[in-house]
């Protein structure tokens, strides 16, 4: 279950079934995890709104790996030691974070976006994937959930994935361009679309089950919906962006 926590000063969401894994630290970050009267800060440093977040944790910003996120289809893998003295490593322009090491904690921004997390607990691995209409439509969650099982040799019923929240089919109305351009890159649009909206749950579940990935938790939220908890791109312009974080401490 897709649940708030509020940990000390701290506010954020998890998946409760993940919070049994040892060792494991995971945060989909809300509204209110944010600082007020904070302005995010440029890309490749922790913004200052989300510093209380990372005090919480117990987690420095040398060991943060940001994205240059670019709607791509294309996932980076970290297998050594993080060497950064101090702050967050960039990672350049791309849409998914494999981390085969631990104490390293890919983050993946959104407001709207669909966040995605993949887990194999038994050797502490974790693999974190940002995806909207076009990431979608190029398959990132197959390319990063592919080369997530074959860095790591498990079979995909060891996995874990947790879908976090984004703009769902109820407020996701899209133009007839986006459906044309699916439909030419060979997706079920029975499944991906009902009527003008775009599903963008459903597109990636097809995605993962194709792979025979079978372990799969929604968080069943709308950022659209729900613009309470969450920043959403569509329903706000110019808005804030939500963390997904997430890694093993040792
Ligand atoms: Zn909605």
């Amino acid at each position: 279950m897709f649940r708030q926590k509020n940990l000390g000063p701290a506010s954020f969401f998890v998946f409760e079934e993940l919070e049994e894994v040892p060792g494991f630290v995971h945060a989909f970050t809300s509204r209110q995890t944010d600082a007020p009267n904070q302005e995010p800060a440029p890309s490749d440093e922790v913004p200052l709104e989300k510093r209380l977040l990372l005090e919480t944790l117990g987690l420095q910003p040398n060991q943060l790996f940001f994205l240059h996120q670019v709607h791509s289809n294309r996932v980076v893998t970290v297998n050594a030691p993080t060497l950064k003295a101090a702050g967050p490593t960039s990672l350049g322009s791309a849409d998914g974070v494999i981390t085969l090491l631990p104490a390293q904690f890919p983050v993946i921004r959104t407001a709207d976006c669909l966040p995605i997390l993949v887990l194999l607990a038994e050797k502490k691995q974790v693999c974190v994937l940002h995806t909207g209409w076009r990431g979608t439509r190029d398959r990132i969650t197959r390319e990063g959930v592919s080369q997530f099982l074959e860095a790591t040799q498990a079979s995909p019923q060891q996995l874990i994935v947790a879908m976090g929240p984004c703009i769902r089919k109820c407020c996701y109305e899209v133009g007839p361009e986006v459906r044309n351009q699916y439909a030419r890159s060979g997706h079920d649009l029975d499944r991906c679309f009902s009527g003008q909206q775009l599903d963008l749950v459903e597109a990636n579940l097809a995605q993962l089950q194709e792979l025979g990935v079978t372990q799969i938790l929604d968080s069943k939220m709308c950022t659209a919906c729900r613009t309470d908890l969450f920043y959403s791109y569509r329903r706000e312009g110019e808005t804030g962006r939500m963390w997904l974080l997430a890694g093993f401490r040792q």
